[in-house]
């Protein structure tokens, strides 16, 4: 099999060529799939792709052209994909669902524990012999009550890990985990969760249904002052409500691994550019703002995973397998 993988980065190429034990024959390409790139896989028999790789119903048109026969995405989120134009041309998704969930879960943490004891404050002016400590003031997570919105696989790690702070723990799902309830999780509407919960955490994925669950009027719902978390996808939250929302005050803190309009900055150094985006602009200037570049899934244990699923998801196809991993609607 020739796999053509589309937004490499040296880590990319790094891990899938220590786990290529197939023997495919890698091609790294630096550039996104897009409608202008697609071309670039012509004499491959799959793609190889991440989370902002443009899989729509143009460019899977033009990678059939070419001879391309299978999409293997290497993340868990499949937003990204026009699935219905993949199906009509016979072309498999195959993703990877669970890598590393303790990851993003225990970025999720991160954000909290950062944004609310300003650790990233506090190393800079420590650096400057600034010792004092105004407006470091955090607050106990214990006796907190914290909100998940989604208890899949990366949500009911998260509600775990948050329990074990001594976190009352409120969950949003279409459907109720069991082992989440035997731990006292409880289980509510998203009405009722979000004026209960001084954090809010998103693990739901990024669907029609759940486009911009976070606007203005959810937003009202939430406990003034409280924490909104989003490690998941930034299409879950209206980023102009937020911010009007954080202005206001009534938002005390956001805390984002992923942005709606992420595809024209995350995973690039743009630190001599000047960024047309005014909103990532106007995020950046609140000091209860705490952005990380979609890294929640960046640890070993998650590339080594990612990695070795990605290849035997190929694998599979190429050996007329079950594909495990297809992603179906
Ligand atoms: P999962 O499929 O195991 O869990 C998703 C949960 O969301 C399920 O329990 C599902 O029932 C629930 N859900 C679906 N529709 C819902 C709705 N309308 N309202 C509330 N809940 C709903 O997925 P996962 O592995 O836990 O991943 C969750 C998301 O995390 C992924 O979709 C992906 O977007 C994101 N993610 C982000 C990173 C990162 O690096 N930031 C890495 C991996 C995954």
């Amino acid at each position: 099999m020739k796999i053509a993988v589309f937004s490499t980065k040296a880590y990319d190429k790094d891990y899938l060529e220590r786990y290529n034990t197939f023997g495919f024959k890698l091609t790294f390409y630096k550039v996104r799939l897009t409608e202008e790139t697609a071309h670039f896989a012509k004499g491959h028999d799959a793609v190889c792709v991440f989370v902002n790789d443009q899989i729509t119903a143009e460019v899977l048109e033009i990678l059939k052209e070419d001879g391309v026969q299978m999409i293997a995405l290497r993340c868990a989120g499949f937003n990204n994909v026009d699935l219905e134009k993949a199906m009509e041309l016979k072309m498999p998704v195959l993703r990877v669902p669970a890598y590393s969930p303790h990851a993003v879960a225990e970025h999720a943490l991160a954000l909290i524990l950062t944004l609310n004891r300003k650790t990233h404050k506090a190393y800079n002016r420590v650096r400057d012999m600034n010792f004092s400590l105004e407006r470091l003031e955090g607050f106990d997570l214990y006796n907190k009550t914290v909100g998940v919105i989604g208890t899949g696989i990366i949500g009911s790690v998260f509600a775990k890990v948050v329990k074990s702070f001594g976190c009352r723990v409120i969950a949003f799902d279409v459907k109720e985990n069991e082992e989440l309830t035997a731990m006292g999780v409880e289980y509510a509407s998203l009405e009722d969760l979000l004026p209960q919960c001084d954090i809010v955490s998103l693990h739901c994925p990024l669907l029609p249904s759940t486009y911009h669950l976070i606007n203005k009027e959810t937003l009202k719902l939430m406990k003034p002052g409280s924490m909104l978390i989003n490690t998941s996808r930034g299409a879950l939250v209206n980023t102009k409500h937020v911010i009007k929302a954080l202005k206001s005050r009534h938002l005390g803190y956001l805390g984002m691994d992923v942005y709606e309009m992420e595809d024209k900055l995350f995973f690039r150094n743009l630190s001599e550019k000047i960024i047309e985006d005014d909103q990532i602009a106007r995020l950046l200037a609140f000091p209860n703002v705490l952005i990380t570049a979609h890294q929640a899934f960046f640890t070993d244990e998650a590339l080594t995973q990612i990695s070795k699923t990605t290849l035997n998801n190929v694998n599979e196809f190429a050996n007329h397998l079950p594909l495990t991993n297809q992603v179906t609607f």
